[in-house]
């Protein structure tokens, strides 16, 4: 009997392998402000990129280079139009659209990139400016991912000042319009299908936006964007336009200033915050992980009390984005959202994400220079994130504006 108790206490005192806490980057359950069928596509989604995209993609971002090969199974989850209502597309809250977004930019943020230039920026342009009757022609094909878009605002001499500066041109003979001049650094215009292309008319000196059909409009051409070291898998391009003729039938009919532009860039802005909250994530989660596994000292980094404060400093970041992105979709869907209140989420998030992905890139040491280590990658891509659809200073300007009832803008 006393050598039983003996054995039993033996046996009780061997330690075993300590369970470690699986990274989760949801820290305060936002997903369960979604309902279930919303929940179960962004289960989905989780799957897709877990299974079909992380997989690859390390190997097409140091390529330079677009998974097509990826865009069967992207079509069969039938997110195209996500957040648009009819003409074929997915529907759905804006809370959905910014769930989806993150989930992909969690895995990749150029995936993420490719698929709110088509969906939000060039779907949502069409949605928002088009005519009935081109909503009805483009839409639905566009939702089915059968033909894909992108959005050309930028030119090589107007960033920034893209409002009031707009250097190509479009001037109406008859039924068509006539575009000259060059975009750079539009997403997807390399390989895609359509171009929403916005260009000052040259009779009342406003900017409109025009569908130009790249692959048979005579007087278009675009050049891949090489040596880019941020967002590799996008493949951006410098588009030049020369004498492009462009029925009138694909003017978009309800825009008619950069006004209306301006409402899709609302729209898609705050989505760049999303994406900037997936790339924390992705690199948050990869350094959690790398923290349980790495041993100096003979003792698990993450056992250390800097990564620690690295680690919680990280996760703060991520839940505060997270936090404010949710409101913002709630106010977006009760049809509250403003210019100011877009600009704030974008500016601050991708902000945050320049710091949570160095703090992540620092946890791996050497190792997080390398592209292998699944954390160089979003640690380059935030860079991108944090400049485009709007600079950190344009964003605090908007604000600056509404918030003090100056124009800061020069
Ligand atoms: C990867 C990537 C993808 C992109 N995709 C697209 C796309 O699909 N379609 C598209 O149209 N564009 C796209 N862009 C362009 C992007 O939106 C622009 O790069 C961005 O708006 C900034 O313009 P810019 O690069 O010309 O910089 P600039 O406007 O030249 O700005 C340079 C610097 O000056 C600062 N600055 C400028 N004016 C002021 C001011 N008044 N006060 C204070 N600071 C100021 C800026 O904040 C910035 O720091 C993309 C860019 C990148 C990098």
């Amino acid at each position: 009997m006393a050598t039983a108790i003996k054995d039993a206490n033996q046996a009780r005192d061997i330690k075993q392998p300590k369970a470690l806490p699986a990274p989760n980057s949801d820290f305060y359950e936002l997903a369960e402000t979604l309902n279930p069928e919303e929940r179960s596509l962004v289960k989905q989604v989780r799957a897709f990129t877990e299974s079909k995209l992380a997989p690859v993609i390390n190997r097409y971002w140091a390529d330079d280079a677009f998974p097509f090969e990826l865009l069967p199974a992207l079509r069969e989850l039938k997110i195209g139009g996500l957040g648009l209502e009819g003409y074929g597309c997915r529907g759905g809250s804006q809370k959905l659209f910014g769930f989806v977004m993150m989930e992909l930019a969690r895995i990749d943020p150029s995936f993420s990139t490719f698929f709110g230039v088509h969906d939000g920026l060039a779907m949502g342009s069409i949605y928002l400016d088009g005519s009935e009757e081109q909503k009805q022609k483009w839409l639905p094909q566009m939702a089915r991912l059968e033909k894909i878009g992108c959005f050309g605002l930028t030119e090589p001499l107007v960033g920034s000042g893209a409002a009031g500066g707009l250097t190509t041109t479009a001037k109406r003979e008859g039924d068509t319009w006539v575009l000259n001049g060059e975009k750079r650094w539009i997403g997807n215009a390399p390989w895609c299908d359509l171009s929403i292309i916005w260009a000052r008319d040259l009779a009342d000196n406003q900017v409109k936006g025009f569908i130009i059909e790249n692959k048979t409009t005579p007087g278009f051409s675009v050049e891949k964007i090489e040596r880019k070291i941020a967002l590799k898998v996008v493949q951006n391009g410098h588009i030049t336009l020369t004498n492009c003729r462009v029925p009138e039938a694909n003017r978009l009919q309800a825009g008619n200033s950069f006004r209306d532009t301006a409402r899709v860039l609302r729209m898609t802005r705050y989505m760049v915050g999303w994406m900037a909250t997936g790339c924390q994530m992705g690199a948050y989660e990869n350094a959690l992980l790398y923290s349980q596994q790495r041993l100096q000292f003979g003792k698990p980094i993450g056992s250390f009390q800097l990564m620690q404060d690295l680690l919680a400093k990280m996760l703060a970041n991520i839940t505060a984005c997270q936090c404010m992105l949710l409101r913002l979709a709630e106010l977006d869907d009760e049809g509250k959202l403003n210019d100011q209140h877009a600009a704030l989420s974008k500016g601050f998030c991708t902000a945050r994400s320049r710091e949570t992905v160095a703090w992540a890139r620092e946890v791996f040491g050497g190792n997080g220079i390398v592209t292998d280590y699944n954390v160089a990658r979003f640690f380059a891509d935030a860079e991108a994130l944090y400049s485009y659809e709007g600079t950190f200073q344009m964003q605090n300007l908007i604000v600056g504006k509404a918030i003090t009832g100056f124009s800061a803008f020069v």
